[in-house]
Parts: structure tokens; C-alpha cells; sequence
């Protein structure tokens, strides 16, 4: 068999413009290499016993250098031989790492986290650089060896420069970046600075396991001199720091048991910058053909631009401690964007540029899982925590009850008992199961009245006149309400089993009818024999008012019981008056 020829050079330069949408993934990258060469240390020192190291000692080390404008990555894990330098970095799409992590697949997240996959990664770096430097010293090695190259003529590898990693124990890689002049969309010198690579840091790597350090200047005041008057002002002098800039302790692979509510508020309140701590914390583990940890987080208040189209959607995505995307919108239904979290899987199939998913039937099943997550502990929240429910309810339920509009009613059976009502009978909300438990028997819809105020459809004639006859009426506020009893058409309510006492019930689907537009026929008969009699003998001031008002209505009638109210101003279209009131009024 013949062997595909490759133009090297063209297929790098394919594979770095265009794999990548994002030019600062480098950095991780680099560090995830690194974090891998430790790992592989770490774990030899823990099987061959020929293999010393001191587990404290390792740690990648971040270093940049303004004028010469390079930037250093370095561990002192594993490095490469030379043989290795050729075959690891020589070869597009060979990962050295991958073959280790086949080799030891039943240590893979206990005693090591290997990220690297593909063999692309190191090749990111080019994005940056227009040469790149690797010195490494394989463990146990008497030679280090450099591996240089611009990304497209080649590379050469020869023996390491005086003073590079020639100490005996001086295992581990040095990857220096030449970086390209910096332009406007790009930005490089950005990365050429304290605040940049700390961002870059803590951003992508910053659960990565080993940790991640660099020398930062820092301020502190002078000793005060002995002899100082009492005109002494203090002096502040720089001085360098070794750092550790990430956390590295993944929270969310920790079981809840192990965790302090306090840890997850101040986690919560770092990672997605809310000054309020959670009001829920939901924290899971899925074990089998895919794992994964997830930590979400359903927010105290509800976010500024909820509701304004800038707002994303998403949780984050982690692959074995490694940032993939930011706000991965597939694994939240809209109706739940308001939650915030964290979503880390080995197991998930990542596309080569490691920025999304490869297999959305991964995230599909990650995604249901979640959701049935959420709604359980809402569940739970109705059903233990009513005041917290309320305040819930308050900051997220219009967009539950839009989760069913949007999607013509299909979600209705999932969502409806989420969802609370101001009952005008109790005075305060109920949800549709309580409101259908107390209905009497005679009752067989379910009421409400649409309009802009509470205390208004309080006082509407129609909803006290149902009130006194015994029927309770949902108040609705909110401009999606009565679109979305539309497309709910009915709520199902259970057969409830009889006893002694009590006559037990079939399963039914009660409608939803605007007490406004609905056929209420609560009057008595008394009263509708009285509004007959009234209709007769008031044919002429009828006749009038139908006169005068011409064309803005369709009908004046006597209405039956009606209570102490004069008149009401009744429809009969599907959109209620007052609900078209607050249409025309536009969004809230
Ligand atoms: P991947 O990490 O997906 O395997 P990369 O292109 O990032 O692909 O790296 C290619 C290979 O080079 C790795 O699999 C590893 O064998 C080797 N390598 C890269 N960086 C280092 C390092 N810092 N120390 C040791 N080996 C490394
Ligand atoms: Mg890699």
C-alpha cells in the first residue's frame, strides 16, 4: 500500500487558522501539555519504583519577557527525549499523550487527568509565534535536547544550549514563544504582561490539577527607619513573588457531603460574579458509558439583562479540568436560563479545536438529565420552602410560563405545576393543583381574570360575583398569561380514589376560561328570571345604550348576577379587554 504524501507545510497552516476560532487558547494548550508531562511523572513515580520524584515539587511555571517579547511555559514533568521531540512534534496529529492514556486507561481521573487527545494543540501556538522554542530533558536523561521551528519550513533538533536544563535533575520542557508583532485584532502584548496571562489563567486552566505559577511584582512598605521623625511618610518598594494563579480544586467532582454551603456560595459568587449567594445549590454525579460532574446554581436575584437580548444562556463546560466553552447554551432549555453552573466530562467527544462538543447526542442526553435536576428541586422547593418558591417564582416564573407559550403547549405538562397564581378566594398564590383540590364539585373549568393589576381584577364585578358563588379565579398580571392558558388549552387533574367520606373523581382535563368571556351562568335561577323580567321591562333604556354606542360594542344585555356591581364591560373575542389593554401598553 501507498502512503498519502502530505504538504506539511500547507496542512500546518491549514490546521492552525482554521481549527481555532480563538487565537488565546494557546496558553491553554501549552499548560495542559504541561500539566499532561507531569501527570505521566507523577504517575511512573507511583508504579516503577526506579522513579524518584517529590510530588510537591511539581508545577508548571508561567514567564514572560516584554522587550524580546517571548513567553515561557515550563514543568518539570516527563519531557522528551529526542527521539521523542521528532516523533511528538515532528508529527501533526500524533499525541504522545494519547497513547499514554490507552496504555493506562484504568488510572485516568484517580491518579491522573490526561487532557491531550488530538496532537494538535502544540501547534496553537503558531497562531501567536513565528518561532517556537522547546527545550526538554527527558526524566532520567544526561542531555537535553531543542527542538526550533517558525511553523513552516520545518524544524531542527539539536543538543541544548550551555546552561539550558544541563542539570543532572533537570527533567521537564521549556516551550518559548517568539511572539508575532502585535496587531489591532489581535492584540498580542496583551499576553506580554502580569494581567494577561493571569486572565488567560484563570479563565481557561484554572481547575487544571498541578499548580500554575509565575513571579509577580508586588508592592509592600518599607521598614520604618529607627530615627524617623514624626513628619515620616511611608515608602513602598516592589518586590517578586512566586504565585500560584489557579485554584485548581475542581468544587464540583466533590460530593455535597463534602462540601460547606459557605464553599459553594463563594464559588458561586466568584465564578459567575453575583454579589447575593445562591439560592440553590444542586450539585450531581452521573456515573456509566458517560460521566460526568455538575454543580448548578439557581440565582437569588434575578440578573439585570435577564430579559434583554443580550442576555447568554449556558453553562460552562469543563473536559477533564480544562475549560472547553464558556456558556454551552445546549444544556439549558430557555425556560431554565437562569441558572448558572458547571458541566465537566472526560467522556464527552470534543471537536479537534477542543471548543465544543463533537457528538450532540452526548449533550442531548447531558441536557435531560439536567433539566429533569432543576425541575425536581423546584419541586422540592414548592413543596418544602414556599416563601423561597414565591421569591423564585417572582425573579423566574414569567419565563416558565413563556417556556410553555414558546412552545405552543407541548411543555405545558412538564412546566404548569411550577407555576403559581394569585387566587382572589385566598388572597395569596396557589399553584393548579391547589387551586383544582378546593374547587367545588359542582365547578368544572378553571377561572381566571387577565389584567395589569391585582387590585383591579379584584374589583372586577365578574371575579367577586364567581368569589361569592364559591368558584376561586386566578388573577393574571403578566402579559403572557392569558396566550399561554391558550396554548395550555387544559390542566390534567388525576382520578382522586373515593372513601367513606368524600365521592372520589375520574380523571379529567379541566379548561381554563376567562371569567370575563366565559358563559359563567352563576346566577340563580331567581336571578336569571329577574334579568329576563329586567330585559322586558327595560327594552327602551337598552335599545337607547345600544344606540349611543354604536359601533363600540357588539351587545348590551341585563346581566344575571352581578352582585352589588351596576355594569361590567364584558368580551367575547379570545384576547379579554383588559388583556389587550396590556398588550397595547407593550412589554413590562
Ligand atoms: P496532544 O496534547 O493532544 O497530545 P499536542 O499537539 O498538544 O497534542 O502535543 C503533542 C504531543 O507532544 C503530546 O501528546 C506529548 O506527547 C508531547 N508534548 C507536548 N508538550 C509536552 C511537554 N511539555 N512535555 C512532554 N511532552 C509534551
Ligand atoms: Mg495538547
Amino acid at each position: 500500500m501507498k502512503q498519502f504524501k502530505t504538504e506539511s507545510k500547507k496542512l500546518l497552516d491549514l490546521m492552525i487558522n482554521s481549527i481555532y476560532t480563538n487565537k488565546e487558547i494557546f496558553l491553554r494548550e501549552l499548560i495542559s501539555n504541561a500539566s499532561d508531562a507531569i501527570d505521566k511523572l507523577s504517575f511512573e513515580s507511583l508504579t516503577n519504583p526506579d522513579v524518584h520524584v517529590d510530588q510537591d515539587s511539581l508545577a508548571i511555571h508561567l514567564a514572560f519577557d516584554k522587550d524580546a517579547r517571548t513567553i515561557t511555559v515550563s514543568d518539570n514533568g516527563i519531557g522528551m527525549t529526542k527521539d521523542e521531540l521528532d516523533k511528538n512534534l515532528g508529527t501533526i496529529a500524533h499525541s504522545g499523550s494519547e497513547a499514554f492514556k490507552e496504555a493506562n486507561a484504568e488510572h485516568q481521573g484517580q491518579d491522573m487527568d490526561i487532557i491531550g487527545q488530538f496532537g494538535v494543540g502544540f501547534y496553537s501556538a503558531f497562531m501567536v509565534a513565528d518561532k517556537v522554542r522547546v527545550v526538554s530533558r527527558a526524566y532520567g536523561a544526561d542531555e537535553a535536547f531543542a527542538w526550533e521551528s517558525d511553523g513552516r519550513s520545518g524544524y531542527t533538533i539539536e543538543p541544548a544550549a550551555e546552561g539550558e536544563r544541563s542539570g543532572e535533575n533537570d527533567h521537564g520542557t521549556d516551550v518559548t514563544l517568539y511572539l508575532r508583532p502585535s496587531t489591532e485584532e489581535d492584540n498580542t502584548d496583551r499576553f506580554l504582561s502580569e494581567w494577561g496571562l493571569r486572565d488567560l489563567v484563570t479563565r481557561y486552566s484554572n481547575y487544571v490539577r498541578h499548580p500554575i505559577q509565575m513571579m509577580v511584582t508586588k508592592s509592600r512598605e518599607k521598614p520604618k527607619p529607627e530615627d524617623a521623625g514624626d513628619d515620616y511618610k511611608p515608602e513602598y518598594e516592589d518586590y517578586q513573588e512566586l504565585e500560584t494563579l489557579n485554584s485548581m480544586t475542581p468544587i464540583w467532582k466533590k460530593r455535597s457531603s463534602e462540601v460547606k454551603q459557605e464553599d459553594y456560595d463563594e464559588f458561586y459568587k466568584s465564578t459567575f460574579h453575583d454579589w447575593e449567594k445562591p439560592q440553590r445549590t444542586i450539585s450531581f454525579h452521573a456515573e456509566g458509558a458517560l460521566s460526568y460532574d455538575a454543580l448548578l446554581f439557581i440565582p437569588s436575584e434575578q440578573p439585570f439583562d435577564l430579559y434583554s437580548k443580550d442576555y447568554e444562556k449556558g453553562l460552562a463546560l469543563y473536559s477533564s479540568n480544562v475549560l472547553i466553552q464558556e456558556k454551552c447554551a445546549d444544556l439549558l432549555p430557555d425556560y431554565y436560563n437562569f441558572v448558572r453552573g458547571i458541566v465537566d466530562s472526560p467522556d464527552v467527544t470534543l471537536n479537534i479545536s477542543r471548543e465544543t462538543l463533537q457528538q450532540n447526542s452526548q449533550l442531548r442526553a447531558i441536557a435531560r438529565r439536567i433539566e429533569k435536576k432543576i425541575h425536581s428541586e423546584l419541586e422540592d422547593m414548592r413543596d418544602n420552602d414556599r416563601e423561597g418558591y414565591e421569591k423564585f417564582f417572582g425573579n423566574f416564573g414569567r419565563g416558565l410560563k413563556f417556556g410553555i407559550y414558546n412552545s405552543y403547549g407541548s411543555k405545558a405538562a412538564d412546566l404548569a405545576d411550577l407555576l403559581l397564581f394569585w387566587s382572589a378566594k385566598e388572597g395569596k398564590q396557589v399553584t393548579l393543583k391547589e387551586y383544582v383540590t378546593a374547587m367545588p364539585a359542582e365547578q368544572d373549568k378553571i377561572y381566571y381574570a387577565a389584567g395589569d393589576s391585582r387590585d383591579r381584577l379584584e374589583k372586577m364585578p365578574v371575579v367577586t360575583s364567581a368569589v361569592n358563588h364559591g368558584f376561586d379565579v386566578l388573577l393574571c398580571t403578566q402579559d403572557v398569561d392569558e396566550f399561554m392558558f391558550q396554548f395550555m388549552r387544559t390542566y390534567h387533574v388525576d382520578a382522586v380514589a373515593g372513601d367513606s367520606e368524600h365521592k372520589g373523581t375520574d380523571a379529567r382535563d379541566l379548561e381554563f376560561a376567562n371569567v370575563s368571556s366565559a358563559d359563567l351562568d352563576l346566577a340563580t335561577e331567581d336571578e336569571k328570571k329577574a334579568a329576563d323580567e329586567a330585559t322586558t321591562e327595560h327594552k327602551d333604556l337598552i335599545d337607547e345604550l345600544k344606540g349611543d354606542l354604536g359601533d363600540k360594542v357588539t351587545d348590551v344585555r341585563v346581566a344575571a348576577g352581578l352582585g352589588d356591581a351596576p355594569a361590567t364591560i364584558a368580551s367575547e373575542g379570545p384576547v379579554s379587554l383588559e388583556m389587550e389593554r396590556v398588550i397595547s401598553q407593550g412589554p413590562e
